[in-house]
């Protein structure tokens, strides 16, 4: 891999709709459960005039991505106007991927045409673990039985399309690691039955417990308890060994695609600075020159498009040396790492980091080996002090 495979790359489309069926007890998304049919319907009128403002300025995109929240769980019919709004706003390129955030218990035949039809080629099923323990644990509204489910229907379903449609559609599984409780056998027969119904793409995040959500009281109230540094390691190398022994290439530090195909194009506009446009409440957008952010409170959000104001909560303007650091922390998580000469200043602590095997050089980029990749923020903290 000597670069990342951006060539041609335009801006990515992200899309927030901020509403689940239930709350999970880890959730620190802008996201709101008991909502009516009613609330969403005026939600997306506003969404879509949001669109036609930020069609004024941009133009064409080669990424969509749908996340929430839980887009799968709204009403079709809504999903089917903002594509529409998608399409008749901008300039969507042909072969694009087009990815829609799902959760297991909406997986159904039907609704995976549906979602075809409308314009999703890619789908991100968000099953988090097999462990029954750990999805009560974490307040999810599947249980194991559905996921794998999910999973058989869209493996099924991914295959016999693309058999018959000149369209390939894939799919990506999210899991979690790290949940209280969790151990090393609970982890790897998670991971051995994911694989067995072959999603193209798999992310493995760590658990983080965030202030303020029912899981972060649990744990300071002592009913639950963290799991440790070194289980956490214990947990992302078995994840490694498992998933590039079964064919996984390892392409960001959570990240794992079957074949370079599969690699998230729309993430790669994150790490690698491509702009991209965020549409609904706390969706962030970067033009290349600037990020900003908008608000996140979901009804003031719909209150200010309908009196014609805008909904931006805070504009970052990005120097060169926030922009190097950003690189740092961004690339540096990647195998394709970062453009860089170790001539330059502080090219000692970038050869100490290479000596004690957490960077390798190679034509010109410096690039995380493994055990870089699981402690990179700390690197980054190091280099961007320099
Ligand atoms: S499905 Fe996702 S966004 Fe919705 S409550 Fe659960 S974690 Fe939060």
């Amino acid at each position: 891999m000597n670069n990342p495979p951006l060539k041609y790359s335009q801006p990515g489309l992200y899309i927030h709709l901020p509403f689940c069926k239930t709350r999970c007890k880890y959730c620190a998304f802008c996201s709101v459960s008991e909502t009516s049919d009613d609330v969403i319907g005026r939600f997306v009128q506003c969404l879509n005039r949001e669109m036609v403002c930020a069609g004024k300025h941009w133009k064409h995109f080669d990424t969509v991505f749908v996340g929430g929240g839980s887009p799968s769980s709204i009403d079709h019919g809504h999903l089917k106007r903002i594509m529409c709004a998608v399409k008749k706003g901008f300039k969507i390129e042909k072969n694009s991927e087009i990815t829609l955030e799902i959760n297991p218990g909406d997986v159904t035949i039907e609704s995976l045409k549906t979602w075809a039809d409308i314009g999703f080629n890619r789908f991100s099923l968000g099953i988090q673990t097999l462990d029954s323990k750990s999805l009560r644990l974490l307040g999810r509204r599947h249980d194991r039985k559905e996921a794998l489910q999910a999973l058989e229907l869209m493996r099924q379903w991914t295959k016999e399309h693309n058999q018959i449609r000149l369209e390939q559609f894939t799919y990506s599984v999210d899991l979690i690691m790290g949940i209280p409780g969790q151990n090393t056998t609970d982890w790897l027969e998670t991971l051995h039955s994911v694989i067995n119904y072959q999603p193209d793409h798999i992310s493995c995040y760590q658990l983080t417990i965030e202030a303020g959500t029912p899981l972060a009281q649990q744990t300071e109230a002592g009913t639950i308890k963290k799991v440790t540094e070194s289980l956490e390691a214990e947990l992302y190398k078995l994840t490694h060994q498992f998933l590039t022994s079964n064919g996984y290439v390892h392409y960001e530090i959570s990240n794992y695609a079957y074949t370079s195909q599969n690699f998230s194009r729309h993430n790669m506009k994150y790490w690698f600075h491509i702009p991209y446009l965020g549409l609904g409440p706390s969706a962030h957008s970067f033009d290349g020159h600037s990020r900003w952010w908008n608000i996140s409170d979901i009804d003031l959000y719909c209150k200010q498009i309908e009196n014609g104001l805008a909904v931006t909560d805070n504009i970052e303007p990005l120097d060169d040396l926030t922009r190097e650091n950003e690189s740092i922390f961004l690339q540096l998580r990647t195998i394709w790492g970062l453009k860089r000469d170790i001539n330059g200043d502080g090219n000692e602590l970038w050869e100490m980091l290479i000596k004690s095997g957490h960077l390798i050089s190679r034509r010109g980029r410096m690039r995380p080996t493994l055990k870089g990749m699981m402690v990179a923020d700390r690197i980054a903290a190091m280099l961007m002090e320099i």
